[in-house]
C-alpha cells in the first residue's frame, strides 16, 4: 500500500473534473524539510518557528533564526514557505527559565500567546521579523500570524513588518519588498468576523486544531474531555465554511493547516466546501493527494452543500460515510 501511494509522489495533484489542489507540509525545524519534499509537498504551509525556541531558556538571536529560514527557503528550492511567526506561550513545551514562561498564567490558552505574546515583546518580534525578511531573498516567504482575533493586532503587527523592513532598508540589506503577509484564523471570532481580516491580509490559514479547541471549550492536550473534542461538530463546520466562503467571494486564498487537512476521511469535506489548499504532516500528503486524485468536485459540491444544512452528529457522520464512500 505503501509503495503504491509512493508512486503519486510526482503525479499532479488534480481531481478528476481537473482542479488543482495544492498539498503543502507543515514542518517544525529545518530539518524536516527532506521529509517535506520527499512527500512530494509541493511547499511549506505551515512552519512552526516556535519549535526554534523549545527546549532551551534563551531567544535564538536574529542570526540563528536567520540561518534556520534561509536553510529552510534554500532546501525548499523556490517552492513557497510560510513562516510563522512564534506561536508561544501555550502547550508548547517551555522550560522554566525562558523568558515567556514566567508570563504563562493558569490559563495559557487563553493569556498572552503566540501575536499577544509577539506584540508584547517588540523586540523579540522584530528580531524575528528581521530574521524572516533577511531569509526572503532566497525564496518565496509567506509571513502567517498565530492567534489573531482583533483588528488592531493585525494593523499593529503590519506596523511591525513596516519598522522591521525600514530598519533593513537603512542599512541596505536586501529583502522581498512585498512579502505576503496572512493570518491564521483559528479562533472563533476571527472565523465569525473574517471581513476584517480579509481587508487586511493577504491571505488566510485555518488552524482547525485552536478552532476546534476554542468553538467547543476543549483543551485540546486534556486527554480527559478528548473524546469530545470532534472536527465535525455542526458548529466547527459552519466556522469553517463561513471563511471559506467568505475568502473564495473575495478571492483571497485561504488554506486548512490543522490536522483536519491531513486527515484523507476529511478531504472530499473540504474539496467539497471549497478548499484548494492543503497544509498537513509530511506523512499525510501522499494518502491525501490519493483522494484528490479519485475525487470529483462538481458532483461533491452540492452532496457537501446538503450535508452542511445537517446539525444532527448521526446524520452528518452518515453523510460523511457516502460521501467516501
Ligand atoms: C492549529 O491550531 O490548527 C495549527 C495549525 O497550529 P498549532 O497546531 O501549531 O496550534
Ligand atoms: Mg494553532
Amino acid at each position: 500500500e505503501r509503495s503504491k501511494l509512493k508512486r503519486l509522489k510526482t503525479a499532479r495533484s488534480q481531481t478528476i473534473d481537473g482542479i488543482d489542489v495544492q498539498l503543502f507540509a507543515n514542518i517544525e525545524l529545518p530539518g524536516d524539510v527532506p521529509i517535506a519534499l520527499e512527500a512530494g509537498a509541493e511547499g511549506v504551509g505551515l512552519f512552526r518557528t516556535e519549535f526554534l525556541f523549545l527546549d532551551r531558556g534563551d531567544m535564538p538571536d536574529e542570526r540563528e533564526q536567520y540561518e534556520a529560514y534561509k536553510k529552510v527557503v534554500k532546501g525548499m528550492a523556490g517552492r513557497p514557505v510560510t513562516i510563522r511567526t512564534f506561536d508561544l506561550g501555550n502547550d508548547k513545551d517551555i522550560r522554566p527559565d525562558s523568558i515567556v514562561n514566567d508570563r504563562v498564567k493558569t490559563n495559557p490558552a487563553l493569556g498572552r500567546r503566540a501575536i499577544r505574546l509577539s506584540l508584547a515583546e517588540p523586540r523579540m518580534f522584530q528580531t524575528q521579523l528581521r530574521a524572516i525578511l533577511r531569509a526572503s531573498k532566497y525564496g518565496p516567504i509567506k509571513l502567517l500570524i498565530p492567534m489573531l482575533a482583533h483588528a488592531h493586532e493585525i494593523d499593529q503587527t503590519l506596523a511591525a513588518l513596516e519598522q522591521a523592513k525600514s530598519s533593513l532598508r537603512g542599512e541596505k540589506v536586501t529583502f522581498d519588498e512585498n512579502i505576503q503577509v496572512g493570518g491564521m484564523i483559528e479562533i472563533p471570532a476571527a472565523a465569525l468576523a473574517v471581513g476584517l481580516f480579509l481587508r487586511r491580509l493577504d491571505f488566510l490559514s485555518i488552524g482547525t486544531n485552536d478552532l476546534i479547541q476554542y468553538t467547543l471549550a476543549i483543551d485540546r492536550s486534556d486527554e480527559q474531555v478528548a473524546n469530545l473534542y470532534d472536527p465535525l461538530h455542526p458548529a466547527v463546520l459552519m466556522l469553517l465554511a463561513h471563511t471559506l466562503s467568505s475568502a473564495e467571494k473575495v478571492g483571497v486564498p485561504v488554506s486548512v493547516c490543522g490536522e483536519m487537512a491531513g486527515d484523507p476521511n476529511l478531504t472530499r469535506l473540504l474539496l467539497g466546501m471549497g478548499l484548494r489548499i492543503f497544509s498537513m504532516h509530511p506523512s499525510q500528503v501522499l494518502e491525501v493527494k490519493n483522494r484528490v486524485l479519485k475525487s470529483d468536485v462538481s458532483e461533491l459540491t452540492p452532496n457537501v452543500r446538503r450535508m452542511l444544512r445537517l446539525d444532527e452528529p448521526g446524520k452528518l457522520r452518515e453523510a460523511l460515510d457516502k460521501l467516501n464512500g
